[in-house]
């Protein structure tokens, strides 16, 4: 397999549209390249594409090895940019050894992975038996690599092309599980009143992030702060709360929240608010806290004992790490984000995301909700739940996959997890005896239009991969 085949084949599947949702485009064309390399190859029901290649002479006896990468792309495109992801190609830039597109995201999450894959189908050099799997919506449901028929596998050496940075050896990922707290109308109290005058408070530019990922970082909740203000202005003569909202994914810090509500005197919060965000900014330095006032209406508004209950909800709402890794440090472990409170026709719901890396703590971000609920009533309704990847104490693949990085490229990788979710979750949960390893070369910002991907560390991964596969354990 040759670096330079790697990057034409990323050229060539960059003019195929592939945004998740999009796939039978992509799907046919990678199973029409399998074919044509006279390799075995099949398309199911979810588009995924599984190919196979038999082992060389040489090789027989040598355990398959199955490879694997998403096909799908997020596509993202900045303001004004006339580009259309059903059909135009992606216009690759190459600039002092990067690669970027011209106004939208490169794709290079996953299609490096997806190129490697096509080069290896092709290639005459001897090599033992390979499975290939070209998975679809990664990035959105994952419902490629969960719908994929396992029995067709004979491997259980898995390599996951689908990490992003050279050198990270991934050797686990975290599970996650959607859960809401739904408190009715009904059961809080509400009244309709005439005010004269009433005022939105909204809060915004805080930073947020990956809920997994950048959870362990220094940043505010935005909902915890609305839930600190709304603790203090709730106190002030005349305070009704009409409405509370905030956050916008599961799997985002929430960064902005909003509330309505009528006062007696609002130039006392005023001066509360000033005072705030001075402390705010020391950790979210863009934060902002603006509040106007509107037109007075016939208004409906939470009792004075909803408000309350309200208020002791985001008190007490989990947020942030529950544990971090024994050994690795600086890995969180286990964690949950307090993503999302909004308001239904009948309910107001309060949204969080669980993630462990661990499957015994799998239940813990319910009973966290659960706990909640005891305290300030609701129900606790578990959505989306995917799968975790535990390490695997006693792999025979990782040790492996550590030797031929260090033989190919003269340094030692680093053996690690990530608290974020990977295909690898579905793989080690369907396939019996499976020994997955998630590694990828260096690419920055995806899902962005910033994305970059770096053509010396692609050269670096087609050498690795190749003397992977064609290595003897
Ligand atoms: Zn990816």
């Amino acid at each position: 397999m040759k670096f330079e085949r790697v990057y034409d084949l990323f050229k060539e599947i960059s003019k195929v549209p592939r945004g998740s949702g999009n796939m039978e485009g992509i799907s046919d064309f990678v199973l029409a390249f399998a074919k044509n390399c006279g390799c075995k190859a099949e398309k199911d029901e979810h588009c995924n594409v599984f190919a196979v290649k038999e082992a060389a002479p040489g090789f027989e006896n040598e355990p398959p090895m199955i490879l694997q990468a998403h096909m799908d792309m997020v596509c993202v495109k900045d303001t004004g940019v006339a580009h259309d992801f059903t059909k135009d190609p992606i216009e690759i830039v190459e600039k002092d050894g990067w690669i970027t597109a011209n106004g939208t995201s490169l794709g290079s999450d996953d299609g490096l992975g997806v190129s490697m894959m096509l080069a290896l189908l092709e290639s005459k050099d001897p090599m033992r038996k390979l499975e290939f799997i070209f998975t679809t919506d990664e990035e959105t449901s994952m419902i490629g690599a969960t719908g994929f028929d396992c029995s067709k596998l004979t491997g259980k050496y898995i390599l996951n092309l689908d990490e992003e940075e050279e050198g990270h050896i991934v050797v686990s990922c975290a599970g996650s599980s959607d859960i809401r707290l739904q408190l009715s109308y009904e059961d809080l109290g509400y009244e309709h009143i005439k005010s004269d005058k009433l005022y939105s408070l909204t809060l915004s530019h805080f930073r947020g992030g990956h809920s997994g990922i950048e959870i362990n970082e220094n940043r505010l909740n935005a909902l915890r702060v609305m839930g600190e203000i709304l603790g203090e202005v709730n106190k002030l003569e005349g305070f009704k709360l009409a409405s509370i909202s905030g956050g916008q994914f599961f799997n985002a810090i929430p960064k902005d929240a909003e509330i309505l509500f009528t006062v007696k005197d609002a130039s006392l919060i005023e001066n509360m608010l000033a005072d705030k965000l001075e402390t705010y900014k020391l950790i979210e330095p863009d934060a902002k806290l603006v509040l106007t006032e509107k037109p007075g209406e016939e208004i409906c508004v939470y009792s004075d004992a909803a408000t309350d209950r309200i208020t002791a909800a985001i008190e007490n709402a989990p947020h942030g790490v529950f544990t971090m890794h024994e050994t690795i440090p600086g890995f969180v472990e286990t964690s949950i984000n307090f993503a999302i409170i909004r308001e239904l026709d009948d309910c107001l719901e309060f949204d969080f995301m669980f993630r462990s890396n661990v499957d015994d703590m799998m239940d813990k971000g319910e009973e966290a909700v659960r706990k909640l609920s005891e305290k300030v009533g609701g129900n606790v309704i578990t959505g989306h739940r995917s799968f975790g990847w535990e390490e695997k104490k006693d792999s025979a693949f990782v040790p492996y996959v550590c030797q031929k990085f260090e033989e190919t490229l003269g340094k030692k990788p680093e053996v690690m997890g990530v608290h974020a979710g990977l295909e690898c979750g579905v793989w080690s949960k369907k396939i019996p005896g499976a020994d997955p390893v998630s590694m990828g070369p260096t690419l920055n910002h995806p899902h962005t239009t910033m994305e970059e991907a770096s053509l010396e560390s692609l050269e670096h991964y087609t050498r690795f991969v190749d003397a992977i596969v064609k290595g003897k354990i």
